[in-house]
């Protein structure tokens, strides 16, 4: 009988260790005093706003971070990452106030460009390169970034590009049911079909070899708009410069206004 009660006790322990959570958790929530300095080296865009407004921009990295879960899939999701990641969703819809992305949940990193089955980098197939994605059926309330290809996007401005702010914009470009380039929701009903004929111009220019909006706008209009709004984030006067009339309706759409000393919400 003795016998009996040690065994369970010893079973019992077993199962309490098994069960029992990791003292240490895997990934620490960030600390807000920290959002600033990597704000400060990493986001231009934060970096040229007014204080008053770097505050507000603070507020709602806090808000996407404390809502959001952001999980590294194969590789670490560390603070620095994250608040790239916030800083993604928060600059493209920083002019709706408290918009926090209701229709997501979770935002997955990768080490490296991944396949359409999202289960492993994608190193060999090159061609098939994914660096960012919505999803969509079960992966629906999920994002997907290339950790790499999401870091390069404040680095380097030459290219236009930021894989963040393009998938956030299609998540604003969703909030009207469908993504298509048109986020009815945010734009006026007359300005739909100047922006549509706007946007058809530029597309026979890149056609044409006569723009410098990366030929991967003319997959659909959906990628148009997350395109070109890449651009007019990473490099607003560059935008306003080349792209005049395309840059009246993005100021419309995101409600942000484009000046000398940079690009901020209007009031
Ligand atoms: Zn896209």
């Amino acid at each position: 009988m003795i016998y009996l009660i040690i065994l369970a006790i010893l079973f019992l322990t077993i199962i309490y260790f098994i069960k029992k959570p990791k003292a240490v958790a895997e990934s620490a929530p960030v600390v807000a005093e920290s959002y600033r300095d990597i704000l400060l080296k990493e986001v231009d865009y934060y970096e040229q706003l007014p204080e008053d407004e770097q505050a507000l921009f603070e507020k709602r990295i806090h808000l996407f971070l404390s809502e959001k879960k952001i999980t590294g899939v194969d590789v670490e999701a560390d603070e620095h990452t994250k608040v790239l990641v916030a800083a993604s969703a928060v600059i493209p819809a920083f002019a709706f106030d408290d918009y926090n992305y209701p229709m997501i949940r979770e935002v997955l990193l990768y080490s490296d460009t991944f396949d359409d089955s999202f289960l492993h980098p994608n190193r060999e197939m090159k061609q098939d390169r994914i660096s960012g994605m919505v999803g969509s059926g079960p992966l629906s309330q999920v994002v997907m970034l290339s950790k790499p290809d999401l870091i390069s996007g404040f680095q380097s401005k030459k290219r236009h590009h930021n894989v963040g702010i393009h998938e956030f914009t299609h998540l604003l470009d969703k909030t009207d049911g469908i993504v298509d380039g048109v986020p009815e929701h945010l734009m006026e009903k007359k300005n739909i079909d100047p922006w549509l004929s706007e946007m058809h111009k530029e597309v026979r220019k890149i056609r044409a070899g006569a723009s410098d909006i990366s030929p991967y706008a003319l997959t659909n209009d959906a990628e148009f708009l997350a395109v070109a709004s890449e651009y007019f984030f990473v490099a607003p006067s560059e935008f306003k410069k080349k792209h005049p009339e395309l840059l009246t309706y993005l100021q419309k759409i995101f409600k942000q206004e484009v000046s000398e000393e940079g690009i901020e919400p209007v009031d």
